[in-house]
């Protein structure tokens, strides 16, 4: 039976890859972090058959005794502090665990397999982030990388040096730059489920506004359940290489909320929604499209549900949820 190390278990990706695995009888480890953390009962109940090891990315001996623990043949880094707009406010956390988290989980690998013994696959979470700035349109794996946040400066130095130790130390690591994907499961901080929770409330009556940031702003939206499938895809191939994970389609924040409150059945969204300073960021990322391309040709990847179907779900999801409450 493979065995898998997924650190980042508690979050989205944790969630949707840990299930992937089980379903392909890995044995499959996850790291959690911190006393008490409130997310360990919704992995236990989600994700019954994964085994949970505490340990935390930024204390590298805690990540030499998950790896005894686990004997992984696969490593999958999804640990991150992922929240773009919360990365202005705690840029050094940010950096100590989005981007030195890579190099300590990196070193503990390579220290861990000095004596020979076989090196765990490496897949390492990189993020379309990266490209800020967008200097190409489509981004692609050759896209000059111009973050435009801390989040992004920290994802693209835990992607060199993912680049780096395959170079330096032969490692078969991988880095998959994903574009924004989403589902029933993203949590409330991000755009698509902060807009599909209030429309959930506003269709109940339990909010009267949806209270935006920057509405112009284009994502490549996909969804979460697909592109974890792309992760393990990259991890049975001979050799390790990076890919971009993306739709290839872009839609607006506006186009986002539109269609949201018409899967509500709610008319006229301009009579619900205002904007706010206070969710604008010092520097946006204006447009992200990816072109899915390599993954497609080499990984024999391609997105299967599409941004109405995904909306669709997780309106779906939050109107249960307000309704049932469940
Ligand atoms: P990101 O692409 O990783 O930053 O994912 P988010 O879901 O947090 O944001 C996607 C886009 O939605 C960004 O361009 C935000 O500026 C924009 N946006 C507009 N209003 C909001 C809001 O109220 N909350 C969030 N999170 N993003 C918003």
């Amino acid at each position: 039976m493979p065995s898998a190390l997924i650190t980042g278990i508690t979050g989205q990706d944790g969630l949707y890859l840990g299930e992937l695995l089980l379903d392909k009888g890995y044995d499959v480890y996850g790291l959690i972090r911190g006393q008490n953390n409130p997310k360990e009962d919704l992995v236990r109940a989600e994700l019954p058959g994964v085994k949970l090891i505490n340990g935390d990315l930024t204390d590298t001996a805690s990540l030499f005794r998950a790896l005894d623990a686990s004997a992984p043949d696969e490593v999958y880094n999804l640990g991150a502090i992922s929240y773009v707009a919360y990365s202005w406010d705690q840029a050094q956390l940010t950096s100590q665990v989005t981007a030195m988290g890579v190099l300590n989980l990196l070193e503990a690998i390579r220290i861990n397999t000095v004596g020979g013994s076989t090196k765990p696959k490496f897949y390492q979470a990189s993020s379309s982030e990266m490209f800020g700035k967008v200097q190409d349109v489509p981004q692609r794996e050759s896209t000059l990388l111009w973050p435009r946040s801390p989040y992004g400066v920290a994802k693209v130095f835990g992607h060199y040096m993912t680049i780096n130790y395959r170079e330096s130390y032969n490692f078969h690591a991988s880095s998959g730059i994903l574009f924004n994907h989403e589902s029933p499961r993203r949590g409330p901080e991000f755009v698509t489920r902060k807009v599909t929770q209030s429309i959930a409330r506003i269709a109940t009556g339990k909010q009267n506004k949806l209270v935006m940031g920057n509405l112009d702003s284009e994502r490549d939206w996909g969804f979460a359940g697909d592109y974890v499938k792309a992760m393990w895809l990259m991890l049975q191939q001979d050799v390790a290489d990076d890919y971009v994970v993306s739709t290839g389609e872009t839609h607006s924040v506006r186009e986002l909320v539109e269609l949201a409150f018409a899967i509500a059945g709610i008319p006229n969204w301009q009579d619900y929604v205002t904007q706010s300073e206070a969710f604008m960021r010092p520097a946006e990322v204006d447009l992200l499209i990816g072109d899915p391309t390599k993954a497609k040709e080499k990984l024999g990847w391609q997105t299967e549900t599409s941004f109405e179907q995904l909306v669709t779900m997780m309106v779906e999801n939050d109107m249960r949820i307000e309704t049932q409450g469940a």
